[in-house]
């Protein structure tokens, strides 16, 4: 056995679905799967049923996660089509802002280009600006961000021009960072033809090309994150199969897969699963949450394994070599070897101590 002890790891871009859709996923399971594969944070996204466009909303969230999350989450604002925009105060209760520039499973989307100026010019921080923006709709975006002086992070890169053009506003100084997801650093749109509806989701997996572009740029390449967005197994077998995979589970492993075949380092990991993230969005770390795993152990990724309540990966009968043992929250053990130990309402919702929310525990 290796042990190897890791710090606390982010994942900042995750759907729990909840409130709203309780058969993909809740706060409880989806923070299960996050402990699972070893993640003490998740940053969880607007595109809820109420969306999280205003403040009262983002509160109901946050008592939500509060009963049921099992690590820490913090919550996103969406971007209102209105082009509204929440106050100071209510703009620090979020972990950032979320832009849906381009077409997802979401009814957030923000299509003219008057209601994207707006949020650009209104946005009050201190969270960044993060956006699903591909291709022209991330140049407008990169330049938005310039314009307006917002730090603009961008999400699941996945595009060979994209991730260019990301070199090329980072050489020029521009306060943007990114993220990349495992399903884009090692599936392609051969895989997606393989899988069917369950290698569907936005931005699709792309071309060899692509892949290996992600890979070569790593170094401009701020965080890895997961797009953690899990569907039933009917929905994705329905006539009109909605994009998204889940993740939680399955990310730290091929990512210590990749350490062990000499692909990434250790401190490549940690620096895009806990110092950029935390530092990106503001998160708070302490040296008593970390995370243990054995660097060595192999293990099959198996769908029946799962805590997230879905119950299927594109990553099925894959092997990996890494395996979650244990981890530890601010002191508490709350995984161990397969088993999730903490209480519903353990976790701590990020950023909301104004609402007063906190529970007896
Ligand atoms: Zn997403």
């Amino acid at each position: 056995m290796a042990l190897v002890r890791l710090p606390a790891l982010i994942d900042c871009h995750v759907h729990l679905r909840d409130p709203g859709f309780p058969h993909k996923e809740t706060f409880l399971s989806g923070t299960q799967a996050a402990l699972a594969g070893g993640i003490t944070t998740v940053l969880d996204m607007p595109n809820t049923q109420p969306p999280v466009t205003r403040p009262e909303i983002l509160a109901e969230k946050a008592r939500r996660a509060t009963e049921q999350a099992v690590c820490h989450v913090g919550l996103f604002y969406g971007a209102a089509q209105d082009g509204s925009t929440p106050d100071v105060s209510a703009a620090r209760l979020a972990c950032g802002l979320k832009i849906y520039v381009n077409e997802t499973f979401t009814t957030l989307r923000i299509s003219e280009l008057p209601a994207l100026v707006r949020h650009f010019a209104a946005w009050p921080g201190p969270g960044p600006i993060a956006v699903h923006a591909e291709g022209i709709a991330l140049a407008a975006c990169l330049a938005l961000a310039g314009y307006y002086e917002q730090r603009l992070h961008v999400c699941h890169v996945a595009r060979q021009a994209d991730i260019g053009l990301i070199r090329r506003a980072k050489a020029r100084g521009a306060a943007v960072t990114c993220e990349v997801t495992p399903h884009h650093l090692w599936l392609t749109e051969e895989d997606a033809a393989r899988l069917g509806p369950l290698g569907q989701m936005r931005p699709a997996l792309g071309t060899a090309n692509d892949r290996a572009a992600l890979w070569e740029n790593l170094d401009v390449i701020d965080c890895f994150a997961t797009d953690h967005a899990p569907h039933s197994l009917e929905e994705k077998r329905s006539d009109n199969p909605p994009p998204g995979v889940p993740g939680l589970e399955t990310m730290l492993p091929l990512l210590l897969t990749a350490v062990h075949e000499g692909r990434l380092t250790l401190s490549q990991v940690v620096e895009r699963l806990h110092f950029n993230p935390a530092r990106i969005f503001r998160v708070p770390t302490d040296a008593e949450t970390f995370v243990e795993v054995d660097s060595e152990a192999r293990r099959t990724i198996e769908a029946a394994t799962l805590f997230t309540r879905c119950g299927w990966t594109p990553f099925a009968g894959m092997t990996t070599r890494g395996v979650v043992r244990r981890v530890v929250l601010e002191g508490r053990l709350v995984f161990a070897d397969g088993q999730v130990l903490a209480r519903p309402g353990s976790g701590r919702v990020l950023f909301t101590d104004a609402l007063s929310l906190r529970k007896e525990v």
